[in-house]
């Protein structure tokens, strides 16, 4: 699970050590980590590596921590619903169909719910393990949860002030956001609270949320298991060859995602 992030320039993308983070924003425009520079030094090319893709994504979102029902935090958690209402049939999923492979028509998903998890409370330092111990004991024992599906994506999102640890790294000091999965079966998106200005990237905590989630949907459907699907040794997933660089669907702030065909961020 380990993802060592300065070194993720040329990584060999076994499962573990692929990159799937969105990189901090630098006020430079320029992400300081995760190889997704302004301008790639190899051009981006995705390569399939023959792994599952989420066809027909079904998102159930889960915000954990009494603090999304309190204050601000509740429009928070309204508008990221509202977000997946919406961009999951949308263009957005759309422009991810060049990605097909036989067998394997990418198309538009469904957000199949939501759940708030006050208990027991994440801590403030909060691990990958820990996450994935509270889904996997969710989805044991509380009927709210869909069990896992080939095309079931989990997005766990922490509270302010909830520091998420990953791979030897931590939200704010190396990322703002990944997605995993658990023995290839469980697929899952870690969301920190945007509480710095290098998860932020000038924007409100509303449009830096729907931002990162916007690539970590798309990076996870292309490549669930990171690195075995669409992947690039040198740039990393779809979304880190464009990290930061936003545009609007319908009325929420997404992330532009590589296209091989175009050549270009779209
Ligand atoms: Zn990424």
């Amino acid at each position: 699970m380990s993802t060592q992030l300065s070194s993720g320039k040329g990584v060999v993308p076994a499962h573990g050590d692929a990159i799937r983070i969105v990189p901090l924003f630098e006020t430079s425009g320029t992400p300081t980590v995760g190889a997704a520079k302004a301008a790639p030094a190899v051009a981006p090319l995705l390569i399939y590596r023959n792994g599952p893709l989420l066809t027909a994504v079904e998102v159930f979102t889960i915000f954990w921590g009494a603090a999304w029902q309190q204050g601000p935090n509740v429009a928070l958690v309204t508008h990221v619903n509202q977000f997946f209402d919406f961009i999951l049939g949308s263009p957005l999923i759309d422009q991810l169909a060049e990605y097909s492979v036989p067998g394997k028509a990418i198309g538009r998903g469904r957000h199949t719910g939501t759940l708030l998890l006050p208990t027991p409370a994440p801590k403030h330092t909060t691990t990958d393990s820990a996450i994935q111990h509270m889904l996997q004991h969710e989805i044991a024992i509380n009927s709210a949860l869909p069990q896992p599906t080939p095309n079931t994506l989990y997005f766990v999102y922490l509270p302010p002030g909830v520091r998420v640890v990953q791979g030897g790294s931590a939200s704010c000091q190396a990322f703002c956001g990944y997605h995993s999965d658990i023995s290839g079966q469980i697929f899952y998106a870690a969301m920190p609270y945007p509480g710095c200005s290098g998860c932020t990237g000038g924007l409100n905590a509303a449009d830096a949320l729907t931002s990162t989630s916007s690539h970590e949907l798309c990076e996870a459907i292309t490549d669930p298991i990171p690195g075995q699907g669409w992947y690039d040794d040198h740039n990393g997933e779809i979304g880190d060859i464009c990290a930061w660089k936003t545009k609007h669907v319908g009325a929420f702030t997404v992330q532009l995602e590589w296209s091989n065909k175009a050549h270009k961020c779209i």
